[in-house]
């Protein structure tokens, strides 16, 4: 157990079992239950991709009880000042309690799925690296008295998206509010407005040094002492980002070195491409170096003018080795502000009607057949920003036909067996990146309900399951 942290229910209750827990053995599933709402324990959340239905947890995982420490390659190749930012929660006194980080480790596993590399998950003593998406990762690691936090971008820390990063902060921040809470009402009486024991600095470039965030919100410039480099105050907009400003701040440096030299991904294109009319984008590929003629092959081959726009980018890609760096070249050249190319970044918030606790469900059969009646043209962007690759997309396409409904079915069932998350979060930030809104899955949801998935088990099991509402988080 101490190589994988992991223990199964019925192992706990052999042992309780032993004569010196007698006394326990009679409430072992309260206090199984207990541990588990204290985060000593973390259900390893799986579910049934065809149906959306929770499975029955079989491993349960004991992060105290870990002790294998990180020997994988992924800090030193990975997370690298040109791949990651940081930030780190630092805590009143030399060490933090042990049995802090391993509640929040607990509590990321239940957000986020634990990252693979090189064939090992990241799941180590004080330690653990996390999938976001396909380019965005997220590690949790104890230094001393520091708890870091690193989000990694696959290939350069300029195309991280803020509007993630600021999300992933705060539910940290809200995490470790909550634990911290919780600890210190055990220890003494307190008052609610007690100060929190933690506060958050941001690193520096190199990842590093650090600056106490209230110091980095009142100082314009800040030098960094190992380094000596230069910090201007939005530096730390990527963790702060106004989430309903949908424009540039006045001071936006634009996409940086780093980014600038990375060819686009599937999903960046699609971005960039769908805030651009035709025109633009038509003249774009000209300036890029593609023919007129490409553009009107194009033109023939697709009825949506917003795949022909993507496609244009995509085949200059891919021919010449496409880099930002020749696209804010071009846009430049056409007298554009290069600021059309930090909306790659940007993600569209807005209010919706869905219950929180329904997000980190995936969707059942039930939702995404009743949601690929009403995508329609939109699901080819769908699919990109559900970051299915384009070739599997082409596929579905030319299976299908003309048949948009099953395009769009078979789009979103795809990319619930393959995706990286796929839960109804995702697909709710999906539709509202696409420009559909969430109005039709509220709706939905509304009609249909998650709650009417029962596990497909006979008999007993099913009625004293009806008499539960399933939808009720364990507690
Ligand atoms: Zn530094
Ligand atoms: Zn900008």
């Amino acid at each position: 157990m101490s190589g994988s942290g992991i223990v199964q229910r019925n192992d706990l209750y052999l042992i309780w079992e032993q004569k010196h827990f007698k006394k326990i053995s009679p409430y072992k599933e309260f206090i199984f239950d207990m541990l588990i709402h204290l985060d000593i324990l973390s259900e390893q959340r799986r579910y049934d991709i065809t149906t959306g239905n929770r499975l029955p947890v079989e491993n349960f995982f004991v992060p105290c009880m870990l002790t294998q420490r990180n020997d994988t390659s992924f800090m030193a190749n990975e997370c690298t000042p040109e791949k990651a930012i940081s930030l780190a929660f630092v805590f009143k006194g030399t060490i933090i309690p042990p049995a802090l980080p391993n509640r929040l480790i607990s509590a990321c596993l239940s957000m986020w799925t634990v990252k693979a590399y090189e064939g090992r998950k990241l799941l180590f003593s004080g330690f653990i690296g996390l999938s976001f998406d396909k380019v965005h990762d997220i590690v949790v690691c104890v230094e001393a008295n520091k708890i870091l936090l690193y989000i990694v971008h696959k290939s350069s820390n300029g195309l991280i998206v803020p509007d993630i990063a600021t999300g992933i902060k705060e539910s940290m921040f809200t995490t470790l509010e909550r634990i911290s809470e919780f600890y210190q009402s055990t220890v003494h009486a307190i008052s609610s407005s007690q100060k929190l024991p933690f506060h958050i600095e941001y690193a520096c470039s190199r990842l590093e040094c650090h600056i106490p965030e209230e110091a980095a919100f009142t100082t314009d410039e800040w030098i960094c002492h190992k380094h000596k480099i230069v910090h201007t105050k939005d530096k730390w907009n990527i963790w702060n980002q106004d989430q309903a400003k949908e424009q540039c701040e006045v001071n936006c440096p634009g996409l940086q070195e780093g980014a600038l030299n990375q060819m686009p991904s599937d999903i960046e294109l699609q971005r960039f491409a769908s805030r651009c009319d035709e025109t633009t984008i038509s003249e774009l590929a000209i300036h890029l170096g593609m023919s007129f003629q490409e553009w009107e092959d194009l033109r023939c081959n697709f009825d949506r003018i917003e795949v022909v726009k993507y496609r244009i980018l995509v085949n200059w890609r891919e021919k010449c080795s496409g880099k930002f760096r020749n696209i804010a070249k071009a846009l430049t050249d056409m007298d554009l502000p290069t600021h059309k190319l930090c909306q790659i970044r940007r993600v569209i918030k807005r209010e919706c009607d869905i219950d929180e606790i329904y997000m980190d469900w995936i969707p059942t059969d039930e939702i995404l057949d009743a949601l690929a009646q009403v995508i329609g043209v939109l699901s080819f962007q769908l699919g990109i920003e559900l970051e299915l690759p384009i070739t599997s997309i082409d596929i579905i396409q030319h299976d299908n036909g003309r048949n948009l409904v099953a395009q769009c079915k078979q789009i979103l069932f795809q990319w619930r067996v393959q995706g990286v998350r796929p839960t109804i979060g995702v697909l709710v930030q999906a539709l509202l990146n696409v420009g559909r809104g969430t109005k039709c899955l509220e709706e939905i949801i509304k009609t249909v309900g998650v709650k009417k998935y029962e596990p497909q088990k006979e008999g007993k099991l099913k009625t004293f399951l009806k008499k539960l509402n399933p939808f009720q988080k364990k507690k």
